[in-house]
């Protein structure tokens, strides 16, 4: 609608200070809308539900991963106990060979224990045998589990990336409003400039409003006719509010 743009009278915009006020409201407007859109890129909830999805597949992975810990360290255990037994076993058929038992008792003694050593030895196997078995569905699930979260942090180095060109543009888009902005400033009088803050920090970021119609385009409520009357006979260069909210109203 022309009225947006040029106003009930037909002015072009930026023809009048509060014109200016107006289209320095626009650029206010437009710099809150990319600060928002800053805070909430989409790219970051994207970065964030997969650091969220590698976190629980971190926590979901624990408990296989200290149970597979145990177990590799279950079988070192038997791996050490087993080394033990074979070296006992080699020292005492050294001593055999070295003719070093003296008796047949002595020789029987030995044979006792190299027995007894061949059975604790095939223990040692049984069970590492079992350490083995029970180590094979956790490395399985373990593997599967490093190869998706290979898979999540390539995802999320990527999305960084796209997160970062995202920020970057919305930065740069920040930083033409906010040089737009600082030239309407300075071409708006200081008092006016002040009163703008000062209501638009009050009133949701909104300051300045146009008359539309009747109604102040602040708060959408209709003025009286006589009330729209008045303010457009008001002398040039005064400044008028809506009685309703308080804005500087621009008829
Ligand atoms: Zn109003």
């Amino acid at each position: 609608m022309s009225d947006e743009i040029g106003g009930d009278d037909g002015a072009p915009a930026g023809s009048s200070p509060l014109d200016r006020l107006l289209a320095l409201q626009d650029e206010d407007v437009h710099a809150d809308q990319l600060a928002h859109r800053r805070r909430h890129l989409p790219e970051q909830a994207a970065l964030d539900a997969l650091a969220a999805a590698l976190a629980a597949l971190g926590e979901s992975t624990g408990p296989a991963r200290r149970e597979r810990e145990a177990l590799a360290a279950r079988e070192a255990e038997l791996e050490r106990e087993t080394a033990e037994v074979v070296a006992r076993v080699a020292a005492i058929e050294e001593r055999a060979r070295a003719g070093a038992a003296a008796s047949y008792r002595d020789q029987e003694a030995m044979a006792a224990e190299v027995a007894a050593l061949g059975r604790r030895r095939a223990e040692l196997e049984e069970h590492e045998l079992e350490v083995l078995e029970a180590s094979e569905p956790l490395d399985g699930e373990l593997a599967a589990a490093d190869a998706r979260c290979a898979e999540l942090e390539a995802e999320l180095e990527a999305a960084r990336s796209v997160l970062a060109a995202s920020a970057s543009e919305v930065d740069g888009e920040r930083a033409l409003v906010a040089t737009r902005r600082g030239e309407l400033a300075a071409a708006v009088p200081r008092d006016l400039l002040a009163e703008y803050e000062a209501l638009r920090a009050k009133l949701g970021g909104v300051g300045v409003a146009r008359l539309v119609r009747g109604t102040c385009a602040g708060c959408h409520l209709t003025l009286p006719a006589t009330e729209v009357d008045r303010l457009r006979h008001l002398p040039e260069g005064s400044v008028a509010h809506c009685d309703q909210c308080g804005r500087i109203l621009v008829p």
